[in-house]
């Protein structure tokens, strides 16, 4: 049988306080999908959980200023129903829709992803590729962390501070043509954890086919694989997209990857697997760029 205590907070402020007397004793949790088989499985034991789930102010998407903004405790299934999202960031339709079961969807949340320290989440690429940024809470003010910044070579949270919480990440909406894909490759199709996630984003002029930009991460390949493949985006960028460009990027990117081997999949199929995955998505990209969004 599994005990916890769990504090459900009046405030904000209550949250906050509770957290920070706690140091990294006490936790919050939200859709409870990351922290709950952590706890059963004995990988963690907080002395206290506080319920953050009941701060609805923190469950948008939206667009401000010329950045997009989505809350913390917004769900996955709020991101694939979002307005906001779609279009040139159709790598969160494409994450959102393979991400465990409808049930898992409902109630996992953007915090709750980004704050796991796991290897296999699979918003934490999407955000990558968008240069996105982590807003910080605690009670004594707030802090914004870019997301590269957020983990340590583990790709564990290590940022995040005892009494420190998520309220939302951001990222600066592009002027420019651009577009994002995401795949995930699992051993089944369904409610499976990734052996391989793969994201990237695209800006280029459709016409010259220059690429003004082109971000590619991935998650789960183990090791100490980056969240970014910087090499390999080093030789597509400020080039033209060509076939012989696009061999260079993905002898790079199969080059800068160390996979693991584990009883899930060997680090060569993880490898081959993700340069498959990465080509398919540059040509998607470059697709829906030329034509218009179509
Ligand atoms: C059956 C099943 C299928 C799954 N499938 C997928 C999948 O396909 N892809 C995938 O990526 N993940 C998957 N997961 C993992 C999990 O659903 C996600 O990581 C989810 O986004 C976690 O969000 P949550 O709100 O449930 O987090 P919680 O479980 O509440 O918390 C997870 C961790 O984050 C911390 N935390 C939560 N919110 C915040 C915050 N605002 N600030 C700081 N720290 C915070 C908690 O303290 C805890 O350490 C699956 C899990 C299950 C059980």
């Amino acid at each position: 049988m599994l005990y916890f205590d769990i504090h459900v907070p009046e405030s904000l402020d209550d949250a906050l306080k509770v957290l920070e007397e706690g140091g990294g004793e006490v936790v919050p949790i939200a859709g409870g999908t990351g922290l709950i088989p952590r706890l059963y499985l004995r990988r963690t034991r907080p002395r206290l959980l506080v319920d953050i789930s009941g701060f609805k102010d923190m469950r948008y998407v939206k667009r401000d200023g010329g950045y997009i903004r989505i809350g913390a405790l917004t769900t996955i299934s709020d991101l694939l129903e979002s307005d906001v999202i779609g279009g040139p960031l159709e790598a969160f339709v494409h994450m959102g829709k393979m991400f465990g079961s409808w049930q898992i969807r409902n109630v996992a949340t953007v915090g709750g992803n980004v704050a796991t320290s796991s290897l296999i989440e699979d918003l934490v690429p999407v955000l990558e590729v968008l240069g996105a940024r982590v807003k910080l809470i605690g009670r004594r003010g707030e802090r914004v962390v870019a997301m590269e910044k957020l983990y340590d070579k583990d790709k564990r949270a290590t940022s995040i501070r005892p009494g420190e919480m998520i309220s939302e990440v951001f990222f600066e909406e592009k002027k420019r043509e651009y577009w994002t894909a995401f795949d995930k490759m699992g051993r089944r199709s369904y409610l499976v954890m990734a052996l391989v996630n793969v994201a990237i984003m695209l800006d280029m002029d459709p016409k010259s086919r220059h690429v003004y930009d082109v971000k590619v991460a991935t998650n789960a390949i183990g090791g100490s694989t980056p969240g970014r493949a910087r090499r390999s985006e080093s030789e597509l960028r400020g080039r033209r997209l060509n076939d012989g460009n696009v061999d260079r990027f993905l002898r790079a990117f199969e080059d800068e990857l160390s996979p693991r081997d584990d009883f899930r999949a060997s680090a060569e199929y993880r490898r081959s697997i993700a340069k498959v995955m990465a080509k398919r998505l540059l040509e998607y990209c470059e697709r829906r760029i030329s034509e218009g969004g179509k």
